[in-house]
């Protein structure tokens, strides 16, 4: 399937871009150099059944601008429904190149979203690491609803280059489509637990492990907490399994 010129693939009825990591990297690089906010969003297994119980969220995502495979999930899930998508591409290692990219032409960023004290840290190791970055706010992800308003004009205010949303699925993805038409940003991106990562909270699997796909085998014996909501996943194989293979679904 073909929007705007761009090849897409639907999962579930959830678009996925058809791009390898340097294509996604390049679609981010042209949304620098223009003055729409653009919205990057970065489904794994888990987002995708999410959105099978929550039509809004489908109808969010699928109004993305970029929309990346994160997850070796997916990547199984095209294997045996030929969707053609490329590869895995992370929320994290696309944070990480949007990061080196506003640090060697001194863009700026704004985050949004993680725990007290934790999105502070994030930021903190972030400046540490990119130096040129202009950091323009940070801002925790436990808010009253009706701080809602001053939050964008905070952020607005600032006119930060990249906005990274860390509320969690639905929560940025829904934030960010909300307010993409008064954002003054070039790019916002729904980043999840990234912030943690930053922060030094979470840690990434071995890169041994990420190479094999098994980085969710890595978080469930950090943090068996997670093991209900990861129950997800084998429900997402079943799924991706006995459901007709179809392109266009
Ligand atoms: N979070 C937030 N506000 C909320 C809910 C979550 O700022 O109301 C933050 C949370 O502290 C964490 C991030 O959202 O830093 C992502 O959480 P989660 O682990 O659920 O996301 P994942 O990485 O699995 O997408």
């Amino acid at each position: 399937m073909s929007t705007n010129g761009k090849e897409t693939a639907k999962l579930f009825g959830v678009k996925i871009d058809k791009v390898d990591f340097e294509e996604a990297y390049m679609r981010f690089d042209g949304y620098m150099r223009q003055d729409e906010t653009k919205m990057i969003f970065t489904p794994n297994a888990e987002i995708i059944m999410k959105a099978q119980d929550d039509p809004e969220f489908k109808t969010v995502l699928n109004k993305g601008d970029l929309v990346i495979p994160d997850g070796i999930g997916i990547v199984i899930a095209s294997k045996i429904h030929h969707l053609g998508l490329k590869e895995r591409v992370t929320g994290i290692d696309m944070m990480e190149r949007i990061l080196e990219y506003c640090n060697r032409s001194k863009s700026s960023i704004f985050i949004f979203g993680g725990k007290p004290g934790v999105a502070e840290t994030a930021v903190q190791n972030i400046e540490d690491k990119f130096s040129n970055i202009k950091i323009k706010g940070v801002l925790d992800g436990y808010y009253d609803e009706k701080d809602e308003l001053k939050i964008l004009d905070r952020i607005n205010e600032e006119k930060p280059d990249v906005l990274f949303v860390a509320l969690g699925a639905p929560k940025q993805e829904k934030w960010i489509e909300k307010h993409q038409k008064f954002l003054n940003v070039k790019v916002a991106m729904g980043v999840g637990g990234a912030v943690d990562v930053y922060a030094g909270v979470a840690k990434r699997a071995p890169l041994i492990m990420r190479k094999l796909g098994l980085e969710w085998l890595y978080r469930l014996v950090k943090e068996p907490s997670r093991f209900g909501r990861m129950l997800v996943l084998p429900k997402f194989l079943l799924k991706v399994i006995f459901s007709k293979p179809s392109p266009q679904k």
